[in-house]
């Protein structure tokens, strides 16, 4: 199992891993990894891999989950299993995608605290943001209404902790199950992201640390998608 990095320390920018497999040449799984794969709606970082001793770098241009592990494809052959690397994250890159994180969290944490609305899915990449959630009626107003909250949440620069609580705590706390998906039974610790005194949730992904840094949330399209199923999308300034 590849040690994920990212899960206990969110902006660790670089690091040294081995290479434990090479499938089809260009795709790696490593001892550790501070590469976030594409999950939960959230895109993947990108970086460098540079070999030791001889220094020849690889692009890692996507990072995925498989049944196999977290796979970096890198943009040329010639790793080796056994190797060892020294990978560098795109830090803007990864930070952009830690700000649309914590966003998602805070717009999700205001539709479930003022009108009991779950998100039911959601897709975050490089320069904007979109989530769907159930409405009956829908009102755009409303939906303005709650960004303009998420704003004032922003403004109040919260911290954002992550912490691990035993799966009997998760089950036993009704403020936790916010999420429509199923949470994973075979978890016996589960991480939170806890967006201090106003949204928690399980989640595996990097966040800033304060709201602050997401800077302004602007709405930038509504959309109908079947009866009660709406989407919004937004960007971040
Ligand atoms: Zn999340």
């Amino acid at each position: 199992m590849t040690e994920m990095l990212f899960l206990e320390d969110m902006y660790l920018k670089d690091f040294e891993a081995r290479v434990e497999q090479v499938i089809e040449e260009r795709f790696l799984i490593l001892n550790r990894t501070a590469f976030y794969p594409k999950s939960g709606g959230v895109s993947f970082d990108t970086g460098i891999l540079t070999r030791k001793p001889d220094g020849k770098s690889f692009n890692v241009i996507s990072v995925n989950k498989s049944e196999r592990g977290i796979l970096h494809e890198v943009d040329e052959k010639g790793i080796r299993e056994g190797e060892v690397v020294h990978a560098k994250l795109n830090w803007d890159r990864r930070y952009e995608l830690m700000r649309y994180h914590t966003a998602a969290h805070i717009i999700s944490g205001i539709f479930w605290n003022q009108g009991g609305l779950k998100i039911s899915g959601n897709e975050l990449d490089l320069g904007g943001g979109r989530m769907d959630f159930t409405l009956e009626d829908f009102d755009k107003q409303r939906i303005e209404d709650f960004v303009s909250q998420a704003n004032q949440i922003v403004e109040r620069n919260l911290p954002v902790d992550v912490y691990y609580i035993s799966r009997k705590e998760l089950e036993t706390d009704p403020s936790l199950v916010k999420l429509l998906t199923g949470f994973p039974r075979n978890i016996e610790h589960v991480r939170i992201v806890e967006i201090r005194g106003f949204d928690k949730q399980p989640d595996g992904g990097c966040h800033v640390l304060a709201t602050g840094e997401v800077g302004k949330i602007k709405l930038t399209k509504t959309k109908n998608k079947g009866k009660s199923n709406r989407r919004m999308y937004f960007e971040l300034g």
